[in-house]
């Protein structure tokens, strides 16, 4: 591919991703599979890096989640909430791994967690109060659904210490409540929601708590943003003063000494994640040190101790099940 091709390309990419990107994080309402917005993602980076000359500030490469609605009180996040670089295959994962190695040796342990599928949420507690909480948003400004997340019975509103702390989760829909909510819809001739995803985001961006109570929504904690006066060495660690504080943590997060034990819970996960009540669209493989987070550090984009091994998708999985046996 030459300059001009390389242009042509991504000026095809990029619109396409914007288009996906407003009606997945803006309407809540997909227009194509995941896999296939993760498809061309994949394209756009490899030729923005066979191209760095191209790479624009407002590439969908580099934006996190989409804009903010104006409906909502804007919120900064003291700290950025992030994105999640990718992975989509073992190779991919021992990448990671040697990259983590080449910038802190060879002593690492890794957290790896469902990925849940839902929208990211930041809690904020003073004294061990809830006093906000907000949508990820663009990753710097989020939107402030207080009211609405009060309503999540697994998120406390006192905690069981007068902690001043400000959480993440994923808030997301279990699939009965999503297959109710859907039925409902179907009966009162409305229009369904796409995925349990977009049906919790759906239901936490709307400005009447109300109706976000009656969603049966659900949150899992998976890190502190910040925390006042309690040290904490590593990741693993965090999640159980998570659990003793009040939160709702996955009993499935393992801590994994290599990283072939990381991608032995990967395939663990590939074969059982239907078997859940809740959606998952992959594993969150976190460096468990928190110290090597320090030196790690972030892209613009994503934090270098942690990545996202992706799912294949179902039709990419019955195709390759095929393959392996033959037939
Ligand atoms: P991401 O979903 O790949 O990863 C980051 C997010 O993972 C976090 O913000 C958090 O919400 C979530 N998460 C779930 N469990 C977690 C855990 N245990 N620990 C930490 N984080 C956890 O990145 P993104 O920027 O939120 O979204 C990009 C993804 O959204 C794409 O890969 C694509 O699949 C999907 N998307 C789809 C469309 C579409 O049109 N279908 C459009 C835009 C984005």
């Amino acid at each position: 591919m030459d300059k001009r091709e390389a242009e042509e390309t991504l000026k095809q990419l990029r619109s396409e991703l914007d288009d996906y990107g407003y009606h997945y994080y803006v309407l809540d309402k997909p227009k194509v599979p995941d896999a296939e917005y993760d498809r061309l993602m994949k394209q756009l980076l490899e030729v923005e890096e066979a191209f760095p000359e191209l790479k624009t500030d407002d590439s969908p490469s580099v934006r996190i989640g989409g804009p903010v609605a104006s409906a909502f009180k804007k919120v900064t996040h003291a700290v950025p909430m992030m994105s999640l670089s990718n992975a989509f295959s073992a190779d991919d994962l021992r990448q990671f791994d040697r990259r983590v190695r080449q910038a802190v040796g060879d002593d690492i342990s890794y957290v790896c967690e469902l990925k849940f599928d839902g929208l990211a949420v930041s809690l904020t507690y003073e004294n061990g109060l809830l006093t906000r909480g907000a949508t990820r948003g663009d990753g710097t400004i989020g939107e402030e659904i207080t009211g609405n997340l009060r309503t999540v019975s697994s998120i406390p509103l006192r905690l069981r210490e007068p902690v001043s702390i400000e959480v993440r989760g994923e808030a997301y829909m279990p699939k009965r409540s999503f297959e109710s909510l859907n039925k409902a819809k179907e009966e009162a001739g409305e229009e369904k929601f796409a995925n349990p995803r977009n049906a919790a985001a759906g239901s936490l961006r709307q400005l009447d708590p109300k109706i976000a109570a009656k969603r049966n929504l659900a949150m899992f904690a998976y890190s502190i943003g910040e925390v006042d006066g309690k040290a904490l060495t590593t990741h693993y660690e965090g999640l159980q003063f998570l659990n003793e504080i009040g939160f709702k943590v996955s009993q499935e997060a393992q801590e994994c000494a290599s990283i072939e034990d990381v991608i032995a819970f990967t395939e663990t996960w590939t074969e059982k994640r239907h078997d859940l009540p809740y959606e998952i669209d992959g594993i969150v493989i976190k460096v468990n040190n928190l110290a090597q987070h320090e030196t790690l550090g972030f892209t613009a984009k994503s934090p270098r101790w942690a990545t996202a091994y992706k799912f294949p998708a179902e039709e990419v999985l019955t195709v390759l099940r095929e393959i392996e046996l033959n037939v």
